[in-house]
């Protein structure tokens, strides 16, 4: 069975680790020689052209029928976190070798190249999207002497950089993903149509108001901010709830002193929204400051908001979305719409390139965890779905 290899060869590529026991593969670090040398194998029995580009992305191309046709190109990221699980970016790599093995040698009205991209998940360097943002010509000065130790380690020429974007036309970027959240699983569904990936902000609160006794100070004369902030969080989950597609987060918190008897000084909050649409994203944002500015002033503190990133939403190529749904549907599959509020290689791509994404259910919603999984089944679903969206250029 296809899916079956899929997985498994997924749970092969896990083996080359940089921590024994656990999936850590960060960028270029030694291990993903490993991972290189077996997807390098797999893509040439299945008739690809090889390479490894100067961001350590590896590419395989499929040649098409006739000389000088257009370029589709399959992938996702072969980094992962520390302590990561087995199908998180691989599985999009894998399931690209797994489509053109199932050609037979057959070729398409266009050009495939199946990419491997080098990090994505922005762990060795602090920056995400390296291998993505390097195929779309987006590896600033800064970066790049920030990685150049790293390429040279890893026995590759920092020169070719400008070389690693992409120079011909890419007509669709096609990238398979775990979902990484409980979606699809909640509604029994295997697969699902990405229309977008979410925008997202990130912020920091601070209520500043006065430490003091916990004993001596009555409860009317105190400006206490973890009380303050706690009221506040509770507004910002509620707002979160009564709004369509918005997700809304505080999941950092700092109280000062932070002594059991003293009541807190000074709060610190992360505040992080994400939704498809910038404009409720930003507006939601503005409502959620202009909050902590009201219930601080009635409690007697003070507020201060900082915006730390304002990223924008990525929505996934509208003619090649309703390409990837109606396959779909040809697939035997239920069409479901969603946006990802995750970011993925695909945003990167969007910028230049039709880019799609696909969905795979993710068993309990489990990812970035030794846990992480994917059914048979699913898979299954995805490579059909896959098989279809080839069609279109058969
Ligand atoms: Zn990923």
């Amino acid at each position: 069975m296809p899916a079956r290899r899929v997985i498994d060869r997924c749970l092969q590529l896990a083996q080359f680790t940089e921590e024994p026991g656990y999936i850590t593969r960060t960028y270029l670090s030694p291990p993903m020689h490993g991972v290189h040398d077996c997807l390098t194998r797999w893509l040439r029995e299945a008739g690809c052209e090889v390479a490894i580009d100067a961001a350590g992305n590896l590419r395989g191309v499929y040649p098409a029928a006739m000389a000088n046709a257009p370029r589709i190109v399959i992938g996702s990221h072969l980094d992962t976190v520390p302590h990561g699980g087995a199908f998180d970016g691989i599985l999009g790599v894998v399931l690209g070798v797994a489509l053109v093995e199932s050609l037979g040698g057959r070729r398409l009205g266009t050009e495939i190249e199946v990419i491997g991209f080098s990090e994505e998940e922005g762990v060795r360097y602090g920056t995400c999207f390296i291998g993505s943002r390097a195929v779309v010509g987006n590896i600033d000065d800064g970066l790049m002497q920030r990685i150049r130790p790293a390429i040279l380690e890893f026995g590759l020429d920092p020169a070719g950089m400008a070389a690693a974007a992409w120079q011909h036309k890419i007509s669709a970027y096609l990238e398979f993903h775990i979902e990484q959240g409980p979606v699809l699983e909640s509604l029994e569904l295997s697969v699902g149509v990405v229309e977008a990936i979410a925008g997202q902000t990130r912020a920091v609160v601070e209520f500043q108001g006065k430490a003091n006794h916990a004993g001596t100070t009555p409860m009317l004369l105190r400006r206490d901010a973890v009380a303050t902030a706690a009221e506040w969080i509770s507004f910002v989950e509620q707002m979160g709830r009564n709004t369509p597609g918005l997700v809304a987060t505080i999941g950092g918190l700092t109280a000062e002193p932070s002594v059991s008897n003293v009541i807190a000084g000074r709060v610190t909050a992360t505040l992080d929204v994400r939704h498809a649409a910038d404009a409720v994203r930003r507006e939601c944002t503005r409502v959620a400051f202009t909050a902590a500015f009201d219930i601080a002033a009635r409690r007697g503190l003070q507020c201060a908001t900082r915006m730390i990133q304002d990223h924008a939403a990525a929505p996934m190529d509208a003619e090649l979305t309703t390409l990837v749904e109606s396959s779909v549907r040809a697939a035997g599959q239920s069409v479901y719409r969603m946006i990802s509020g995750a970011g993925h290689d695909a945003m990167i791509i969007a910028q230049r390139h039709p880019a799609a994404m696909l969905f795979v259910r993710s068993p309990g919603g489990i990812s970035h965890h030794p846990d992480e999984c994917v059914r048979e089944q699913d898979v299954a679903a995805a490579l059909a779905v896959g098989k279809k969206i080839l069609e279109h250029w058969s």
